[in-house]
C-alpha cells in the first residue's frame, strides 16, 4: 500500500532498504515498484515546491530591481512609494467599501483614473478640461485639491492631511483611505457617459 502511494511518506526509503526481499512472495514485484518510486523522486513532492519557490523569489528579485532603477516621475510614483512585494498592503487587506470606490481609488492611485489628464493622454475623444471650468485641464490634483464640484466631501481629505499633501494623500495607508472616503461621498473620477 506504501508503494502505490505516489505522493512522498517515510515509507518510500523503508521500503527501498529493505534487506533479503529475495524468496518470498510478492518482494520481486515490491523491489521493482520501489525502485521506480526511488527515480521518480526528484520530479514529485518537494522538489517541485522548492522549484516553484524558487521561480517566484527570482521573480520578485527582479521586481525589486526593476522598480529601484525605474524613474520615479509617473503618476503612479506617489502611490508606489515601497518596493514590490507579494504581501498586499493595509489599505488592499482591510478595505470594506464597495467595488466601484475601490477601484476608482486604485485608477486615482496609479494616475488612471477617470480625469482630463488621462484622457488627453488615452481617450482623446473624451474632454480632458473640468466640468467646473472648460478651459481648465483636469488633473488628479486638481479633483483632490482644488475642484469646487468636490467641496463639500473634500474635509475627508482634510481630515487626514490638512494640507492636502498628494505625497500623503496617494502614499500612505491613511490617505489612501481618505481617498477612498472621499470618492464614496463625491462623483469625483467618476465615468461620466
Ligand atoms: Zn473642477
Amino acid at each position: 500500500m506504501a508503494i502505490y502511494d505516489t505522493s512522498p511518506h517515510p515509507s518510500q526509503d523503508a521500503v527501498s532498504w529493505s534487506p533479503g526481499h529475495s524468496g518470498i512472495r510478492g518482494n520481486e514485484r515490491a523491489d521493482t515498484l520501489a525502485k521506480a518510486a526511488a527515480a521518480q523522486r526528484p520530479f514529485i513532492g518537494s522538489t517541485i515546491a522548492w522549484a516553484k519557490a524558487n521561480a517566484k523569489a527570482k521573480a520578485l528579485e527582479q521586481w525589486v530591481k526593476q522598480w529601484k532603477e525605474s524613474a520615479k516621475t509617473s503618476p503612479s510614483a506617489l502611490s508606489l512609494t515601497h518596493p514590490p512585494s507579494y504581501k498586499l498592503a493595509k489599505f488592499h487587506r482591510t478595505f470594506t467599501g464597495n467595488r466601484r470606490t475601490y477601484s476608482h481609488t486604485i485608477q486615482a492611485s496609479l494616475g488612471h483614473a477617470f480625469v482630463g489628464e488621462y484622457f488627453s493622454c488615452f481617450v482623446p475623444r473624451l474632454p480632458s478640461s473640468c466640468p467646473c471650468d472648460d478651459t481648465l485641464l483636469q488633473t488628479r490634483a486638481h479633483v483632490l485639491t482644488e475642484c469646487p464640484l468636490h467641496e463639500h466631501a473634500r474635509h475627508i481629505l482634510r481630515e487626514a492631511s490638512s494640507s492636502l499633501s498628494l505625497d500623503f494623500l496617494l502614499g500612505t495607508q491613511k490617505g489612501l483611505a481618505a481617498i477612498a472616503k472621499f470618492i464614496q461621498h463625491s462623483t469625483a473620477f467618476r465615468r461620466h457617459d
